[in-house]
């Protein structure tokens, strides 16, 4: 019999995808790294086990301690899934901003969910920082992970990301492109394929337009998990090669290409990495593109934003479609008669 003990124990050795109609006229070779087929069906799945492991090694989290963390889905969905594994309680603190849906899946894994006002200053008692803060000193046995400052976020990254596409590749992936939230996905996996190379691969980010890596004040964009108006310290401002802005129109256009043409339901933040990664693989120099490997993290699934990038009227009320009332049975009729494009 082949089988696993529990879900978690199939966290990671994610699949690499070659992208095909999307990377039309592109002699680079440009493969996907797909991270929603990780169990909790996101990149996150990978950090939670590290970060909760460490805890219990340091002491600071005990048996039938609670974890508490500021997070409205991908992060809280890994460290609920290894929470219910190992007994421990969880509770989340997510600004109201975060859609029913995202809450509901988090409290599905048994997780409990405080919602907090967006529209209040950081300092205000009841923020987003100011409540989980407050839940951590006042819940006996409590530990925040902080995914932000835990060293472990980019170090299960260089532990099982880098070494996983290296051997993927037989040692061929040139170069690597990944959007920065935390920056422990692009800092760990991105240090692993530069040190296991010689410094040969190139890492390359992917940020939204207005976010502090690609130069930006924190303006905001509507992607989600990707780009900061703060510099987390999970992130190393030193590995990366380029960093390439990319905007949410171009982001969302590419989602929904990546659903439509390749059949990869995937997250905004997948858009906007694999917009970036056609751009690197489209400027490597003809002369090198039949050696070119260029591989591309895609964090998360699309099944969490079907309220947003593949609903046409939300797209719409951003600007990013025409207005559309949705099709007709006669605009079918036709666009089966090729008489719409
Ligand atoms: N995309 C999505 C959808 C995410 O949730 C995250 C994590 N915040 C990222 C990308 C970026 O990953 P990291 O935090 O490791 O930089």
């Amino acid at each position: 019999m082949r089988y696993v003990e529990h879900i978690a124990d199939l966290v990671g050795n994610t699949p690499l995808v070659r992208l095909g109609s999307v990377a039309a006229g592109i002699s680079a070779t440009v493969l996907a790294k797909v991270e929603y087929l990780n169990p909790g069906g996101s990149v996150k799945d990978r950090i939670a086990a590290r970060m909760i492991e460490a805890a219990e090694a340091s002491g600071e989290l005990k048996p039938g301690g609670t974890i508490v963390e500021p997070t409205s889905g991908n992060t809280g969905v890994g460290l609920a899934m290894l929470a219910q594994r190992k007994g421990y309680r969880c509770v989340f603190v997510c600004p109201d901003k975060v859609g029913e849906d995202k809450r509901n899946v988090l409290k599905a894994y048994g997780a409990e969910v405080v919602v907090c006002p967006t529209a209040v200053d950081p300092d205000h008692p009841d923020s987003y920082y100011k409540t989980s803060d407050r839940l951590v000193t006042e819940i006996d046995g409590a530990w925040k992970p902080n995914q932000y400052a835990n060293p472990e976020n980019p170090a299960s990254h260089y532990a099982a990301t880098g070494p996983e596409l290296w051997e993927q590749t037989e040692g061929r992936i040139t170069h690597y492109v990944a959007g920065i939230g935390t920056g422990g996905t692009i800092s760990g996996t991105g240090r692993y394929l530069k040190d296991v190379s010689g410094g040969r691969v190139k890492v390359i980010g992917a940020d939204p337009e207005g976010s502090v890596y690609s130069g930006g004040s924190g303006r905001p964009y509507l992607v989600e998990g990707v780009g900061e108006d703060f510099w987390p310290s999970t992130y190393d401002k030193e590995i990366c090669d380029e960093i390439i802005a990319v905007s949410d129109a171009d982001s969302f256009e590419m989602t929904r290409r990546l659903a439509r043409e390749e059949a990869l339901l995937v997250g905004g933040s997948c858009g906007m990495a694999v917009v970036a990664a056609l751009r690197v693989a489209a400027a490597v120099p003809a002369e090198r593109a039949a050696d070119s490997v260029v591989v591309v993290l895609l964090p998360d699934g699309g099944r969490g934003y079907l309220g947003k990038v593949f609903n046409d009227r939300w797209m719409a009320r951003y600007g990013f479609l025409p207005p559309t009332e949705g099709a007709t049975v006669d605009d079918v009729l036709r666009r089966k008669d090729g008489s719409i494009p």
